[in-house]
């Protein structure tokens, strides 16, 4: 059964990130009604969970978690789940993809999401991908997401808004929206972005660390030129 549209609410896929928990606040500046939903995928580091889960309650906003492990099931060679494999320090440049890459993952993600916004009566969703800063998934890309949520449509007889806030930013401009919407300190603090599981600055040394920190003190060095 079809059920009513809610215009200004947003179901935001969240993993407790510096991007997802941009994009969280993002969208409770931009709807009037915001849920989350996380996803475990078989992850080393599960405490992404429990913070997402915090962030999520902290900020008011409806939280749900989803148990999808079986997707680190249906490939090998991913170091975010196999715990056999270290989290590589850089890229092999011979590789097409980053070790860290979990095939079809944005495909689940989002596919669940709509399901579950669509139960809800929910038609935007959001999420924190970015084309700029894509590090090699291609399922970060805006022709993934567009011609998804074209399919998603299709799928389910539905007019579904896919946000991608973060898009065509980079790391710095992440920050300097993270500012703008007043939880620069928290999305530093609170948030895991790092391969080895350090909240908030992180190990210092992983890609995602690196990534992280350099976006971060382009902004910054940006801001006191002001
Ligand atoms: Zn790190």
């Amino acid at each position: 059964m079809k059920s009513t549209k809610i215009d200004d609410a947003a179901l935001v896929v969240f993993s407790g990130g510096q991007d997802s928990t941009t994009c969280l606040f993002w969208a409770k500046a931009h709807f009037k009604t915001v849920r989350a939903i996380s996803f475990f995928y078989g992850q080393k580091h599960s405490l992404e969970v429990e913070l997402a889960e915090k962030i999520a309650k902290d900020a008011g906003v409806e939280w749900e978690m989803m148990d999808v492990s079986f997707i680190s099931k249906l490939s090998t060679g991913c170091s975010l789940t196999d715990t056999s494999l270290e989290i590589e320090k850089e890229k092999n440049p011979e590789d097409t993809f980053p070790s860290t890459f979990v095939p079809g993952r944005n495909l689940f993600f989002l596919s669940i999401a709509a399901v579950k916004a669509r139960e809800y009566g929910i038609r935007h969703l959001v999420t924190g991908v970015s084309q700029t800063d894509f590090s090699g998934y291609p399922d970060c890309r805006d022709s993934f997401i567009k011609s998804l949520n074209v399919t998603l449509n299709l799928a389910m007889d539905e007019q579904f808004v896919l946000h991608t806030p973060l898009m065509w930013i980079d790391k710095a401009q992440t920050w300097a929206l993270a500012d703008e919407l007043g939880v620069l300190d928290l999305v530093r603090n609170s948030t895991l972005t790092c391969y080895n599981g350090v909240v908030g600055d992180g190990c210092g040394h992983c890609p995602a660390c690196k990534l992280r920190r350099e976006g971060l003190d382009k902004y910054l060095s940006s801001k006191q030129g002001d």
